[in-house]
C-alpha cells in the first residue's frame, strides 16, 4: 500500500519551507543566521522545529523511534494536519464512528471534506462492514476513537483490526483516554499497518492539557508528510521544556491515574443509588456516562450550585445523558451530594 499515492496533488509537489534550523543542524559558538535577537536568553532562540529532545523521552516511553513520532500543538493540530495532507476539499470524503469526539467533524467542515457518520451499535461498539460499506474509492480516512468520547469505552480490537486490514486509506485510532483502559495501544501494530495513526495527548492523564502536546505515531512515510506542512515552529519552548520534565516522571502520571481509576469506581457506586439514574455505561476513560430520568433539568440544577458536567443529550444514541468527568474525591462527592438533593425533591 503506497501512502505517496492517497496524498492530495498539492502536497505530493509540495516544497516545504526551510527555516534556519533546518539548513544548519550541527553546534555552532555564533548563530547569526536567523535574525533572533542576540539578548534574553533562552527565549530569543527559535526552539527545536522536531522537539527531538521531547520525542527521545516519549520514544523510550512507547518503545516508538523517534521517526514515527509526531507532536502537535495538542491532538487538534495533527487531525487537522491529516486532512490537508490526504482530503481534497469538495471531493474527497473521511468516515467516522457516531458519536464521537467533535473535533473531527469541524475540522472536515473547515477543510471543506464530506464527512460520512456511521452509527455505533446498542453497546457503542463499532461494525467493521458497516464503516467499510459506506466508503467508497474517495474515502481517504478513517476516525475511530478507543476509549471513545463522549461514551467512555474501547473498540472492539478485532473489528479495528479488519478495518486496518481492509481499507486502502488512513486509519486513525484517537488513544486520547488510553492511559486510563487496561487494553494494549495500538501503537504496538504501527510495523504492521502503514496506514496506521495513533494519536495520544499529554492533555488527559499527563494533567498537562494546558501546554498543548499532542501526539501522533504512524509510519515514517506519513510522519514526514506532517512535518512537511506543520508550522515551522509548532511546539514552543515553554511547552517543550515542561514536556520533558514531566515526561521524566511517568511513575506522577501513574499515580494520578491510579487514584481517578479509584475514584471512578466509587464515582460509579454512588450513582448507582440514585433513582433518577438510569443506566451507567461502561468506561475506560476518566469520565463516565451516565442516562439519568431527564439530563436538561438534572444539567441546570447542577450548574446553579456550581458544579458543571457535559450535557450530550443532543448527541447521536445519548439521549438524556451526562458526560461526568472524574474528580478528586471532594469534588465527586459534592456532585453526588448535590444529585441526591435533586433526586430527593423530584422523585
Ligand atoms: C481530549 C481529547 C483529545 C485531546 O486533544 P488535545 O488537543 O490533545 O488537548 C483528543 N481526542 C479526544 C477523543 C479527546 O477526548
Amino acid at each position: 500500500m503506497k501512502i505517496f499515492n492517497l496524498l492530495r496533488e498539492n502536497i505530493k509537489s509540495l516544497k516545504p519551507y526551510s527555516c534556519a534550523r533546518d539548513e544548519f543542524k550541527g553546534e555552532a559558538s555564533v548563530y547569526l543566521d536567523a535574525n533572533e535577537s542576540p539578548f534574553n536568553s533562552p527565549y530569543n532562540r527559535y526552539p527545536d522545529p522536531l522537539q527531538l529532545e521531547v520525542k527521545k523521552l516519549i520514544s523510550k516511553l512507547k518503545g516508538v523511534p523517534v521517526d514515527n513520532i509526531f507532536l502537535g500543538n495538542g491532538s487538534d493540530e495533527p487531525i487537522d494536519l491529516l486532512y490537508r495532507a490526504f482530503c481534497e476539499p469538495r471531493k474527497d470524503n473521511v468516515v467516522a464512528i457516531d458519536p464521537t469526539y467533535g473535533m473531527y467533524k469541524v475540522c472536515a467542515d473547515i477543510n471543506d471534506v464530506e464527512y460520512r457518520k456511521v452509527p455505533l451499535n446498542d453497546k457503542f461498539d463499532v461494525d467493521a462492514y458497516k464503516l467499510i460499506d459506506s466508503a467508497n474509492h474517495n474515502t481517504k480516512i478513517i476516525w475511530l476513537c478507543s476509549p471513545n468520547n463522549p461514551t467512555g469505552n474501547s473498540l472492539n480490537t478485532d473489528e479495528i483490526l479488519k478495518l486496518l486490514q481492509w481499507f486502502r486509506g488512513i486509519v486513525v485510532v484517537d488513544e486520547a483516554y488510553i492511559d486510563f483502559s487496561q487494553r494494549a495501544s495500538f501503537v504496538k501494530q504501527l510495523e504492521k499497518f502503514p496506514n496506521l495513526v495513533v494519536l495520544q495527548t499529554m492533555s488527559k492523564a499527563w494533567g498537562n492539557a494546558a501546554i498543548r502536546m499532542g501526539m501522533a505515531f504512524a509510519s515514517e512515510e506519513i510522519i514526514q508528510v506532517l512535518n512537511k506542512i506543520k508550522y515551522p515552529y509548532n511546539i514552543n519552548l515553554l511547552s517543550q521544556e515542561h514536556a520533558k520534565k514531566a515526561l521524566q516522571h511517568p511513575e506522577t502520571k501513574n499515580q494520578s491515574v491510579e487514584v481517578i481509576l479509584e475514584e471512578r469506581k466509587l464515582l460509579i457506586k454512588n450513582l448507582n443509588e440514585l433513582s433518577m439514574v438510569k443506566e451507567i455505561y461502561p468506561s475506560d476513560a476518566n469520565f463516565i456516562l451516565v442516562k439519568v430520568d431527564n439530563a436538561d433539568m438534572t444539567y441546570n440544577w447542577l450548574v446553579n450550585k456550581g458544579i458543571i458536567v457535559r450535557n450530550r443529550s443532543n448527541i447521536t444514541l445519548c439521549g438524556n445523558c451526562l458526560r461526568i468527568t472524574v474528580g478528586v474525591s471532594n469534588e465527586n462527592k459534592t456532585l453526588i451530594e448535590a444529585l441526591r438533593a435533586f433526586s430527593d425533591i423530584f422523585k
